[in-house]
């Protein structure tokens, strides 16, 4: 059978695996870890998500002080020309869509009290999609509608076996089967974390990993 995953350890696992109870150890170091964004509120927090897609989250925090200078508010933003955001954002990628995005939220929502607090309102704004809505709700500890699947989820969760899917929407319901709602705006962060500090693209530190007893990727590499 072809497998979905080239860098995945093998296939879904089999046996049922009790996960959330498998997970305890990941939940009970992360829950709760802020975001490494550098955000105060949720202005800064939605104009941060969206420069920070396909950059790194210290990049983005480097020059976040001397946006949020300029632009305080979502007021004060929505009186911008996309323009005038070029030289702060210049060294963002695609630095213009972005401008334009930021901008026209901006004029669409007006304060920054005004800012949705769901997924369908939070996508329903240019440059936003399900992977940042859920970022924003569950920075904003609002109610959780989905799992945050970021590139470091999309390598963890396969890695550990909990599916072989590789689209982001496919792992996403996959893990909203597995994990009870009341765990669904911590779940993300801390397979991202794991990704982040343990679970690398190369070399992953396996042996120092909490959920290494459950981990496919492991288990085959023991063999
Ligand atoms: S055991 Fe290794 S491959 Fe599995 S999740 Fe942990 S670091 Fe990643």
């Amino acid at each position: 059978m072809k497998r979905k995953n080239g860098s995945n350890a093998g296939r879904e696992q089999r046996t049922k695996t009790d996960w959330i109870s498998a997970l305890l150890p990941l939940f009970k170091k992360y829950r709760g870890k802020k975001h490494p964004l550098d955000y105060h509120n949720r202005y800064e927090l939605i104009v941060l998500v969206i420069l920070s897609s396909q950059m790194t989250d210290d990049r983005i925090n480097a020059l976040a002080p001397a946006f949020f200078k300029k632009y305080p508010t979502l007021k004060r933003l929505a009186t911008a020309k996309p323009e005038d955001l070029y030289e702060t954002i210049r060294s963002v990628r695609s630095s213009k869509k972005k401008a334009k995005w930021l901008v026209d939220i901006a004029s669409e929502v007006g304060e920054d009290e005004r800012i949705p607090r769901t997924i369908e309102g939070l996508t329903s704004l240019p440059g936003i999609g399900r992977k940042s809505a859920n970022v924003i709700i569950r920075e904003s500890g609002d109610k959780a509608e989905g799992i945050i699947v970021d590139l470091h989820v999309l390598r963890v969760v396969p890695r550990l076996g909990i599916t072989n899917e590789v689209k982001p929407e496919k792992i996403e319901q996959k893990l909203m089967k597995v994990i009870p709602q009341g765990y669904w705006n911590d779940a993300g962060m801390c397979f991202s974390f794991l990704g982040r500090e343990i679970c690398r693209p190369t070399d992953p530190r396996c042996n120092e990993c909490l959920v290494n007893p459950v981990c496919a990727y492991y288990k085959k590499s023991q063999r």
